[in-house]
């Protein structure tokens, strides 16, 4: 019998790895600068956690969920976003006490039970952060700065990317265009699908979502919440555009940007790429002023983003990954068996100077040791000849090099000279 990964489900290794681990590094270091924090939470929760924040009527919670029964007691659900879970630890660890605003990033995966298609899968990744404090409309255009700024330090060309901005207004402007809306729709409301008249009962808003052609062309003539906000949400809404402008991050207002998440409010905001198909969603986000307060925490104000991870992996295309893990490896090659444990020194003396090592000490003959150093892409090489050895010197050779590319050197030496070549 032979296995399978899941549908929508993929393993990650050789080159792509190496993209993957660029992407995360750049993340750490992007971000560490800028004072967010890693923080790193389950991946599974219980399940109203998601219900109550993502909304019973979004399409994640009520089709894409993969919730379970734990042994006869509590429904838990693996995470489909990050969002919910960083709110839920920031609150059980009392972490906006420490600091305020608190930012903290984030990755790892996320699920969510879609049909699955180029760029859409079932176990995907994010990359995202979350700032929870007494926060402005300054600190949503940071964000928003800060996410256009990390994918182009990824290297995504910028000439690929379109960052749509809109507000969805606070709770009261929300209350009063609710009932506009429900208005709006009842005058249709026989010529909504099924799953629209669900959304209309539970949340009017998320008829936005719907992607059945009759409903589009009666919800594409619906009122927009942007227009229908109030003064003191229409006031945040232009400062964002103002530091946004200010920043030089070029962007565009779209109306018809509403999320389907219930937790946002406020400005919201979608980065695309030409350089993905349909699915052209890059990543996404906005201000959540509501949510600490509604899973039991301090009344904080909240903004943050998440970026898919294979999509900016797909963005990526031609750029060139430095390729990390053979930057600063070497393999050590030894003449004679009997000098096996000799090179495991010599290869420890390099991996306490951060140099890391590769070698197979399996008694192949040297020629086939520089066979497999050549065919696994090794530039450098330690070789332990018999007589060198006993001279107390070894052999350095760049495998890279167009003469024979070969130094000598004292063996207690070989790890800074083999650092000081590298670095040339
Ligand atoms: P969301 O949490 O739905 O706002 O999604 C944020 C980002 O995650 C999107 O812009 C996509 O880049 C990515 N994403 C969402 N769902 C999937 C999926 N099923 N497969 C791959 N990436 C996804």
């Amino acid at each position: 019998m032979a296995y399978r990964t899941i549908k929508g489900m993929s393993d990650i290794y050789g080159d792509e790895m190496r993209i993957w681990a660029y992407v995360e590094a750049t993340m750490r270091s992007y971000f560490s600068a800028r004072l967010y924090e890693e923080i790193r939470t389950p991946i599974v929760e219980y399940t109203e956690l998601f219900t109550r924040s993502i909304g019973e009527s979004s399409d994640i919670v009520s089709k894409e969920m993969y919730t379970f029964v734990d042994r006869g007691e509590r429904s838990l659900t693996m995470r489909p976003e990050g969002t919910a879970s960083v709110i839920r630890a920031i609150i059980e660890n009392s972490l906006v006490a420490k600091r305020d605003p608190l930012k903290l990033f984030y990755m790892g995966p996320m699920f969510r039970a879609e049909r699955p298609q180029k760029g859409r899968k079932r176990q995907f990744y994010q990359c995202g952060v979350e700032m929870v404090g007494d926060l402005t409309a300054i600190n949503d255009a940071e964000v928003i700065r800060d996410a256009v700024q990390f994918v182009d330090e990824v290297g995504i060309p910028k000439d690929t990317l379109s960052v749509k901005i809109n507000t969805l207004g606070c709770s009261e402007c929300r209350t009063a265009f609710i009932e506009t809306l429900k208005k709006y729709f009842k005058n249709d409301f026989d010529a909504l699908c099924e799953d629209c008249h669900f959304r209309y009962d539970k949340n009017v808003l998320r008829i936005f979502d719907c992607k059945n052609k009759d409903c589009r062309g009666i919800i594409d003539k619906a009122p927009k919440v942007t227009d229908n906000v109030c003064p003191q949400c229409e006031r945040d809404f232009a400062v964002v555009q103002e530091e946004l402008t200010r920043f030089q991050v070029p962007f565009v207002v779209d109306k018809d940007i509403v999320r389907g998440l219930d937790y946002y409010t406020g400005v919201v905001f979608e980065l695309t790429s030409s350089a993905l198909g349909a699915q052209d969603a890059l990543g996404a986000g906005g201000r959540y002023d509501n949510l600490m307060a509604e899973c039991g925490g301090p009344k904080k104000s909240a903004v943050g983003f998440a970026f898919g991870m294979e999509r900016m992996m797909m963005c990526l295309g031609n750029v060139i990954i430095p390729d990390m893990s053979l930057a600063k490896t070497v393999y050590v090659a030894y003449g004679d068996n009997e000098y096996a444990s000799d090179a495991r020194d010599i290869a420890a003396q390099c991996e306490t100077n951060g140099i890391a090592t590769y070698g197979d000490y399996e008694g192949r003959s040297l020629k086939s040791q520089m066979k497999r150093a050549n065919k696994f892409g090794f530039r450098w090489m330690i070789i332990l000849n018999v007589d060198e050895w006993k001279e107390g010197t070894v052999t350095i050779k760049d495998l890279a090099a167009e003469d024979d590319g070969q130094v000598i050197v004292a063996q207690e030496t070989v790890a800074e000279k083999i650092e000081e070549l590298m670095g040339n």
